[in-house]
Formats: C-alpha cells, structure tokens, sequence
C-alpha cells in the first residue's frame, strides 16, 4: 500500500469509530480529501485507493488540476476565500463551493454558473470564532445570507445554486472543549435554518486536528488534508 492509500483507509476508519462513538450513522460524514499544494499524482493516488472528493483552496492550482484529472470521475469542492474576480472560474470548474459569505459572491456565483451544468451546491461559511483574520458572515448574519441565497417558501432563491448548509474554520485551539463550543453553534445555527422551513443537510466542519470532536457535534463533511497527504509545506491562508 501507499502511504496515502495507508493514511487515508486510516483516516476513514477514525471517522466510521467517532461517528459510532457519538451514536451516529457510521456514514454519517462524508471525508472530503483536502488536495491544497499537491500535486494531481497524489490525487490519482488518492483516487486509486477509492477517494472521489477533493478540496482545493486556490483558485488557480484547483482549476489546473481539475483539468490535469478530466480522465477521472471526481467531485471538487472549493473550500477556501473567494474574491469577486475569480468567482466565473469556480463557476464553471467546481461542483461545490463552501465558502459562501457574502451576498455578492453568491449572486456572481450563480449568474456565471453554465446552465448546462447541475446546480452548485454551496454552503454558508460562518465566522464562528469572531477572528477578524477569517472569512465567514457572523452567526448572526447567518440565517439572513443562507435566506437570500435558498430562497424562502415565498421567494425566489439564487438560480443555479443549491444551499446544502454551513461551514465553518474555527480558530486553531488545541482546547477540546472550546472547539466542541465552535461546532455546536454551527450545529444549532442550521438547526434554526430547518426550523425556519430549509431542508439543509451539511455540516462541513472539523479537520485533520479536531475531526472527532466535529463528528460528536453533527459534522456530515470533514474536510483533511494533512493526515491523508502529509505535511504541507508550502504555507496556506487559512
Ligand atoms: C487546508 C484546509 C483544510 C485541511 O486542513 P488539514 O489540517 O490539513 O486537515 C480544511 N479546510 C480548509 C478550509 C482548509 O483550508
């Protein structure tokens, strides 16, 4: 076996033990493998041991390797900050975008999204920290961006966007018990979303330092990159 091939069955086997830990479904959360900074051999790699979804954060390195792997079926998520004039390029290249945290990003998102393809499906990130240093709306600005982008019984949504749920980056903290506090407030956040009438289903949350804890608290994404591929070394804006 490779290492990743290694990495990642162990990394699958961790979150099927923390889901069955907390009581849940032992698919309860899907691994989205965290490709920033690799190269496309690793992601075949990864593909050969079974892996079908990737992130990427960068726009540029996302949209060169997603045409450097055309040969395979695979699922690309974009996971990190997005600016207004690279929006068309995730558009056209990604099936998911969960850094949505602002209204003018969403609109663009969805007007440039190529009517031939599936909708985007898109998660609100939410600043559940207060950094001033992370993208995310603040939580109580939350429930008014996932509105105008789903829509509401009575209103129109955002064609060519499909609102799966939140997301979130919690600050680094190596104090379990305020990570947990982090992944609550997201878990209650879409909880009031349902209430309010959405169907959302995702709760992307938890990384390779603190995926367990995310499970306990609902995650049904978990997003890895450094216990499947190795320690970056190339530094990445978080
Ligand atoms: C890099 C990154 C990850 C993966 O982090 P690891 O600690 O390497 O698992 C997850 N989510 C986002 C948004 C990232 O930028």
């Amino acid at each position: 076996m490779t290492t990743i091939s290694a990495n990642l069955q162990a990394v699958k086997n961790r979150i099927r033990a923390a889901a069955q830990s907390s009581g849940r479904d032992v698919g309860a959360a899907r691994l989205l493998a965290v490709s920033k900074t690799w190269p496309a051999a690793s992601v075949r790699a990864a593909f050969a041991a079974g892996q079908r979804a990737f992130g990427e954060n960068y726009v540029q390195e996302g949209v060169a390797k997603i045409a450097a792997l055309d040969d395979l079926e695979l699922e690309w998520h974009f996971i990190g900050p997005l600016q207004s004039n690279k929006t068309r390029e995730v558009a056209e290249h990604f099936d998911w975008v969960h850094s949505v945290d602002r209204l003018r990003i969403a609109e663009r998102l969805a007007a440039q999204r190529p009517p031939g393809l599936p909708p985007l499906q898109v998660c609100v990130q939410v600043n559940v920290s207060g950094e001033t240093s992370k993208g995310g709306v603040a939580p109580d600005q939350a429930v008014t961006l996932a509105r105008a982008v789903a829509g509401l019984p009575s209103l129109p949504g955002l064609p060519g966007l499909r609102l799966r749920g939140l997301m979130t980056i919690p600050e680094p903290s190596g104090d379990a018990g305020l990570l947990r506090r982090r992944y609550t407030l997201l878990r209650e956040l879409l909880a009031q979303l349902n209430a309010g009438g959405m169907k959302l289903d995702v709760l992307s949350m938890g990384m390779s330092d603190d995926f367990e804890i995310a499970i306990a608290e609902g995650a049904t994404i978990v997003r890895i990159g450094t216990a499947i591929f190795g320690q970056r070394t190339r530094e990445d804006n978080l």
